[in-house]
């Protein structure tokens, strides 16, 4: 099942074409992207049973982020070896936390102002919440995820190191920073949801390919060191870190100029494409 925010309406997207979930269920559902989370589960089986109305085109820079304004939202920094070498630092024993702050979410299609400084990449999946997690197993996850989506966890570097500690969290969501969809893909769609492909360009120059399964931490194991300490809630969002590729490991160092297009792609999810302003 496809699930997309279009024009901040809750849809099923069916074959390239979206059905309004709220008029396909008489309100039985709410429009609201954020809240099926509160319900996934009813959701879910009604969606699977459902004679659903025909869909209809539409236009796909009417998409929005498909969990718009989760109540927490988890970033996950140095969780594949090779990324944690290209940084210069060992890799993590336990989870590297921070957030990315909701004013820095969008949709998938977006322009994005580049702020002063070194603007980097960062290809992500993205897991959505669709149980409440406490204390869970690793073992026990994945039914505690809605799905799964297409992230890029923007960053700009020199705030991010500058002083004494890592700004992780505020230089990762200036405005545009979290760009996210084209919609969250449930996870029974995906043969084996722990080993998925990504990657990003710049302007058709691949960047950056990796594999989910070469995390430290994979998304069940996020979950029970996340749920550990804090209960995961319903439409709760995790960028679940990147791969090697970025501008600041590269040699020389690249950061996102202006004019230049961003793709980003997980398989079996789809794509984002941002392009850059001064
Ligand atoms: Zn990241």
């Amino acid at each position: 099942m496809r699930i997309a925010n279009l024009s901040g309406r809750l849809a099923l997207i069916v074959n390239g074409l979206a059905v309004d979930v709220a008029t396909a269920s008489d309100g039985r559902f709410s429009a609201d992207p954020q809240a099926v989370f509160e319900q996934f589960d009813e959701f879910r089986g009604w969606a699977a049973a459902a004679v659903l109305p025909a869909g209809t085109p539409f236009d796909p820079a009417e998409l929005g982020a498909p969990a718009p304004l989760p109540r927490q939202v988890f970033g996950i920094g140095l969780n594949y070896q090779a990324h944690a070498a290209e940084s210069g630092i060992a890799a993590p024993s336990s989870p590297a936390v921070f957030t990315k702050f909701v004013t820095s979410f969008s949709g998938p299609y977006t322009q994005v102002r580049l702020p002063a400084g070194e603007v980097d990449w960062e290809v992500e999946l993205v897991a959505v919440i669709g149980r409440r997690a406490e204390h869970v197993a690793a073992s026990a996850a994945w039914p505690h995820v809605a799905g799964l989506t297409v992230g890029q966890d923007i960053s700009e570097r020199v705030l991010q190191m500058v002083g004494a500690v890592p700004q992780f969290s505020l230089a990762k969501s200036y405005p545009g920073f979290a760009p996210m969809g084209p919609w969250l893909v449930t996870v029974d769609e995906f043969t084996d949801p722990d080993d998925l492909e990504l990657s990003c360009a710049i302007d058709g120059e691949q960047m950056q390919k990796g594999r989910t399964s070469e995390m430290i931490f994979s998304v069940p194991e996020l979950i029970e060191k996340l749920s550990a300490v804090t209960p995961l809630l319903p439409g709760d969002v995790i960028f679940t870190g990147t791969p090697s590729g970025v501008g600041m490991g590269r040699t020389p160092k690249r950061f996102l100029q202006p004019g230049e297009v961003l793709t980003t792609s997980i398989e079996g999810i789809g794509g984002l494409r941002q392009s850059f302003v001064r």
